[in-house]
């Protein structure tokens, strides 16, 4: 059934494109285009990784950007809206960024653009980079990992942490880490302290940690914008209101600080985000701040909560495996059954 909805997908993808149902200058014209990653590993590291869908190789990054290049102007988020708003520009524009400040951006990602010119924004959570510590969602990740591999005493140990109904889904990272973000914040904190005391520091690879300060300032030498991501990559609507403000006005501060350029733009953590957040960024001087609501931006859409669409490269895949551009077009003019909202 599943192989059957893959084919079903090819053809119509293939039958947009020549019909020029999903001609990306039409499509995209007079819109905002943002595009998402994350992580960007070897083929070799995406297996060791607990969420693949996560990742791109630096091959698909390249396939990627040869595919849109010749259609968008491309460049950090701010300076696409600066433009978009000034309407600079009529032809379809196409900010990229990168969530999480990890290490592999820096060591994959950041030549790959280079390699296109091209200039992307990188939403960095402070405290995990002050730290030098994972994210907590990586943490639950590798730590998923080394519980299914363990002894049966360790593996109760793990199961008495999680909540009850959670327990299923013990050594299974995407289901979990999506579970454990319906419970509060301090619970989660809870969890992911008795996980560090817990797991062996090898389990989480050296490969999977962030960038340092020294290679968040490089980035942003070589002309990439450093946005915030907050400083605890926490689920904003759950956190009190004076907390919430420091998340979002502390992190700004602390990443300024170390690269000595102002930081205008914030990336709400899982995208989650309230009225309250919005406030807030407004009031801290940012001037956009991007969700993971998928689609297109137009001209009237609000600067913070901003649409991107998340770049999984499997929805870029045919089903016999390959890249393709027809499923890219269907996904990047926002016509891919069942993402349309
Ligand atoms: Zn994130």
């Amino acid at each position: 059934m599943y192989n059957l909805k893959k084919i079903i997908v090819d053809i119509y993808a293939w039958l947009a494109n020549v019909s020029g149902k999903t001609n990306i200058g039409r499509c995209c014209s007079n819109r905002l285009v943002l595009f998402t990653f994350h992580r960007c590993l070897p083929g070799r590291l995406r297996e060791e990784y607990p969420y693949p869908g996560l990742v791109v190789t630096p091959d698909e990054l390249s396939w990627l950007l040869d595919v849109v290049r010749p259609y968008f102007q491309i460049g950090t988020i701010s300076s696409m809206i600066d433009k978009f708003y000034s309407q600079e520009s009529s032809s379809p524009l196409l900010g990229i960024s990168f969530d999480d400040g990890q290490w592999d951006n820096y060591k994959y990602a950041q030549p790959v653009l280079e390699h296109y010119d091209c200039r992307a924004t990188f939403y960095i959570p402070s405290s995990p980079v002050e730290t030098n510590r994972l994210i907590w969602h990586d943490l639950v990740g590798f730590g998923c990992l080394f519980f299914s591999g363990a002894s049966r005493k360790q593996q109760e140990g793990w199961l008495s942490q999680l909540p009850s109904g959670l327990l299923g889904y013990a050594y299974s990272p995407s289901f979990l880490v999506n579970g454990l973000k319906s419970i509060s914040n301090d619970e989660r904190s809870d969890l992911v302290e008795w996980l560090v005391q817990n797991v062996p520091h090898e389990s989480w690879p050296q490969w999977a940690r962030l960038m340092t300060w020294k290679e968040v300032r490089q980035l942003s030498q070589f002309g990439h914008e450093i946005g915030s991501h907050t400083c605890s990559h926490a689920i904003l609507p759950q956190l009190p209101k004076k907390l919430l403000a420091y998340e979002i006005e502390h992190s700004k501060d602390q990443i300024e600080a170390e690269i000595g350029v102002p930081v205008t733009s914030l990336c709400y953590p899982n995208g989650d985000f309230n009225a309250d957040c919005v406030r807030i960024a407004r009031d801290s001087g940012y001037t956009n701040a991007v969700s993971t609501i998928w689609g297109h931006n137009k001209a009237n859409d609000s600067l913070f909560t901003l649409r991107r669409m998340d770049i999984d490269q499997r929805q870029h895949r045919s089903f016999l495996g390959h890249l393709s551009v027809d499923r890219t077009k269907l996904r990047l003019t926002n016509q891919y059954p069942g993402l349309r909202r």
